[in-house]
């Protein structure tokens, strides 16, 4: 069996608002910054994803790029994309930074992965271009 990585980039834009419910407004300040701003910001998010499975002996693949394409948008694009994330039910209790946003992601898609087989290898999320997030199992 040879195994093999396929990776593929989205991308979507959303709003958030850096703000902790847990902490005073001086300490939501302090930790988050102009982040904290009372009316939020907005990003435009490249998600990568990397599948690891066997290449198919049949078709040399390790996923259909249009079966991965369609789990993707219909599980994270169309959920996130032009929304506020301060509004998802996913961001209720946890602050929507792109550290939650990243694991949120990932527990969508890695179902929806393994029902095709692959395993769900690395996601990463690139909120600006000099700030990434990455996270594996
Ligand atoms: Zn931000």
């Amino acid at each position: 069996m040879i195994h093999a990585i396929f990776g593929r980039r989205y991308t979507f834009s959303a709003a958030h608002r850096l703000h902790s419910d847990q902490l005073s407004v001086e300490e939501n300040r302090l930790a988050y910054g102009k982040c904290n701003n009372p009316h939020g910001h907005g990003h435009n998010y490249v998600l990568e994803v990397q599948c690891a499975g066997e290449v198919d002996a049949e078709t040399g693949m390790v996923i259909n790029l249009a079966t991965l394409d369609e789990i993707v948008h219909r599980t994270v694009i169309s959920r996130f994309d032009h929304t506020n994330l301060n509004l998802d039910p996913l961001f209720e209790k946890a602050v929507p930074t792109t550290e939650n946003l990243t694991i949120a992601v990932f527990e969508l898609l890695e179902p929806e992965i393994l029902k095709t087989g692959c395993k769900l290898a690395k996601l990463r999320i690139e909120e600006t271009e000099n700030n990434f997030f990455e996270y594996s199992r």
